[in-house]
Parts: C-alpha cells; sequence; structure tokens
C-alpha cells in the first residue's frame, strides 16, 4: 500500500514520517526530488536557466536559490512559470520511486512525503492521504519558535498555503499532532494495526 503524507508548515510532518519509519515503511521524500532536479546537469534546471536568464545560476553552474525566489515570490505568474517546469518531472520521478518501493517490497507501506500535495493536486497519485493536523494557533506557535520568526512572519507563511482545516476535510487519514508525542504515537500505533502490518 501507499500512501500520501502531507500537512502544514510545522504541524508535524517529519515527526510522523519518523514514527512510520520507525515502523518499517520505506520513504520517498518529495522535497528531496525537488532538490535533485535543480542540481547542475539536470534538464530541469536547464529548463529553469533558459526561462528566467542565466542570471538565476551562480559561476559553478548551481541554482542561486535566494535569486530565483526573489524573482517568484513576488510574482505570481513567474511562481506558476516555475512550477510548470518544474512540477510535471517531479511528480514523474516520484511515481517512479514509488512504483518501484511497491514492486520491491510489496508487503512494505510506502509513505510519499509531500509537503504541498493538495496545493499540487496531486491526491489522486495515492491510495490514501494521511493528514499531519494541528490547529493554526499550534501551528503558528510552533513555527514561530522552530524557525525564530515573529508573529507576522509566521502567519504569513502559514497563509501562503492551503489553510489546515480544508487539509483536515481532504485528509483519508487525519493524525492530530495537536498533543504531546506520546498522543501522536499511539494514532501511528493505532493505523498501523488496523492497516494490517502490525
Ligand atoms: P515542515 O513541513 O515545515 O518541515 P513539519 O510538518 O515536518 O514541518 P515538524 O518539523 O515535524 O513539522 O514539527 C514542527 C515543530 O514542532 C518542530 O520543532 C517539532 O519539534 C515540534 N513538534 C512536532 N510535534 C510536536 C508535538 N506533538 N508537541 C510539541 N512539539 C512538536
Amino acid at each position: 500500500m501507499n500512501i500520501g503524507l502531507t500537512g502544514g508548515i510545522a504541524t508535524g510532518k517529519s515527526t510522523v514520517s519518523a514514527l512510520l519509519i520507525n515502523k518499517g515503511a520505506l520513504l520517498v521524500d518529495a522535497d528531496v526530488i525537488a532538490r535533485e532536479v535543480m542540481l547542475p546537469g539536470h534538464p530541469v534546471l536547464t529548463a529553469v536557466a533558459d526561462h528566467f536568464g542565466q542570471a538565476v545560476l551562480l559561476a559553478d553552474g548551481t541554482l542561486d536559490r535566494k535569486k530565483l525566489g526573489d524573482i517568484v515570490f513576488h510574482n505570481p505568474s513567474q511562481r506558476q512559470a516555475l512550477n510548470d517546469i518544474t512540477h510535471p518531472a517531479i511528480r514523474i520521478e516520484i511515481r517512479k520511486q514509488m512504483e518501484s518501493l511497491e514492486r520491491e517490497h510489496p508487503n512494505r507501506l510506502v509513505v510519499v512525503d509531500i509537503p504541498l500535495l493538495f496545493e499540487s493536486g496531486l491526491e489522486h497519485m495515492f491510495e490514501r492521504v494521511m493528514v499531519v493536523y494541528a490547529p493554526r494557533v499550534i501551528q503558528l506557535e510552533r513555527l514561530m519558535q522552530r524557525n525564530q520568526l515573529n508573529r507576522d512572519e509566521a502567519s504569513a507563511r502559514i497563509g501562503s498555503q492551503m489553510d489546515i482545516e480544508d487539509k483536515k476535510m481532504k485528509a483519508d487519514i487525519v493524525i492530530d499532532n495537536s498533543g504531546d508525542a506520546e498522543l501522536t504515537e499511539r494514532q501511528i500505533d493505532d493505523f498501523w494495526i488496523q492497516s494490517g502490518y502490525a
């Protein structure tokens, strides 16, 4: 079986994916794939440089993330253009890695960690989607603390994503990570048993 794992920024996705891996799940990490397609020599990075100009590359050919970020952050149509270049390649690689793990390990759970799963409309790629939930007030406090942000900065980051309540409603499985670590662990134990892996 495969599941897509998502949540809001700082709601505890990494925490839950670590618990699932600890149980024996196999992980595909969309953030890792997203970084790999931006390495020198990858056709996606070449296409990005063709679109945005060679100025988004540093002297050694690697991506100047700050420069690209400055371009797309304030410009929705350029952000869309970047997504149009990168997302199809990332999606293909996610599917490839997921299917290969499922083929090689048919009795293991394959977890695909995708922070912006719903924002990217990828829910149909997976048998089930698990959302790691914490209400906005807790999300805000954890984000401020983890990233050393003030309230306005943290709110802006949260505000740029789909609302966590909407993600919760779209989920097949909700892990409520608003309590302590033990409560979250218990929900993962239950999920593991109910899914027939224990
Ligand atoms: P992102 O998508 O931004 O990478 P995430 O969803 O993976 O974030 P985590 O990094 O797992 O979130 O958790 C966010 C912060 O909240 C971390 O500092 C983590 O230590 C803390 N945290 C996670 N779960 C809990 C919990 N149950 N109780 C208290 N703090 C928690």
